[in-house]
């Protein structure tokens, strides 16, 4: 598990596209949907958590 591999958004964003990158490789787009999450959601072809900024502040 990679914890570096973390992308910060928007907290407006409510959907985030994937198309890996080149540490991980390109992967087919994805669309991943934030509404109902907790706020992150992890890209399962790549491993990387989108998260919104103001509760990655949080932490
Ligand atoms: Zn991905």
């Amino acid at each position: 598990m990679k914890i570096s591999n973390i992308k910060i958004i928007e907290d407006n964003e409510k959907f985030v596209i994937c198309t890996g990158d080149k540490k991980t490789g390109s992967h087919p787009k994805i669309y991943l949907n934030l509404q109902g999450e907790d706020s992150s959601i992890e890209c399962y072809y790549c491993g990387k958590t989108f998260i919104h900024k103001s509760k990655y502040k949080k932490k």
